[in-house]
């Protein structure tokens, strides 16, 4: 980017989106600790660490709690009504091993009554819209009021997230997103969860390289060596549920139209 890119680029951001594009830089070669504690001393206590109970975010909340960071951060996780057993048996070891309360976060309709609703097996005819009313608005609603959130994401993760900044703003949610997991590689993050007996889901060690709603839904196994992601929503032409993508992106889908 040339001086007079980024001398118009700051002027038409405000002042915490030029912060965020300055601290990106200053942040890229730290350590996912470091992000950690400069995202804490900026936005406790109105930052909350979004907690799918996946090997990343497990370990964001054990470098926090080790840190003795945890108590600044809420953690949260979205309950889609169709996660899989083994994840609920990882938050509450999670829950025991670390003295916390993940906050669950809902939505509005039960699976029942979004069969009532929307007829049955949403997720197969119009899975961006299920995601929408099972994850992206309730974390929306969720994170009304907070100034920043914290997630597991990764750029090793696939190569739409390749480009992921370790910290950002969140156009959608409008505050700040912290990735301080983005530059770890898969076997950094088994590496510390062996040493320091990080609890994990057991689904990793069955194939599942990425964990979300239930086979019958949207997961699927993948091949050693495949796409960390191949296995959600497979075959379906879709790659993310729609709370990492940007504003624009998320806006234009409303569950009031379907
Ligand atoms: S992952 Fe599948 S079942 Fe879960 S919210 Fe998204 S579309 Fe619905």
């Amino acid at each position: 980017m040339s001086g007079a890119d980024v001398m118009d680029r700051q002027q038409s951001e405000s002042p915490e989106i030029a912060a965020l594009h300055q601290a990106a830089e200053a942040l890229e070669q730290s350590s996912p600790q470091e992000i950690l504690r400069w995202a804490v001393d900026r936005y406790a206590p109105h930052i909350s660490l979004a907690c799918s109970f996946g090997m990343q975010s497990v370990v964001v909340i054990d470098m926090l709690h080790d840190m003795g960071l945890l108590s600044d951060v809420e953690v949260f996780y979205l309950d889609t009504g169709v996660l899989f057993p083994e994840t609920h048996q990882t938050r509450l070891k999670v829950s025991e091993r670390y003295g916390i309360q993940p906050v669950r976060v809902a939505p509005r309709l039960s699976i029942a009554e979004q069969a009532v609703e929307h007829g049955e097996k949403l997720w197969e005819r119009q899975p961006d819209a299920c995601c929408y009313m099972r994850k992206v608005e309730p974390a929306r609603q969720y994170l009304t009021g907070k100034r920043a959130w914290i997630t597991g994401l990764r750029r090793g993760h696939s190569r739409t997230r390749s480009e992921l900044p370790v910290v950002g703003w969140d156009a959608a949610n409008d505050m700040a997103k912290i990735n301080p997991m983005a530059l770890l590689d898969e076997d950094t993050l088994w590496g510390y969860i062996k040493a320091n007996k990080v609890p994990y889901n057991p689904l990793y060690d069955q194939g599942y390289p990425s964990i979300g709603c239930t086979p019958e839904q949207c997961t699927a196994t993948v091949g050693i060596g495949g796409d960390q992601r191949a296995g959600r929503w497979a075959g379906r032409g879709k790659t993310e549920c729609g709370l990492h993508v940007d504003g624009k992106s998320v806006k234009s889908l409303d569950s009031s139209n379907l």
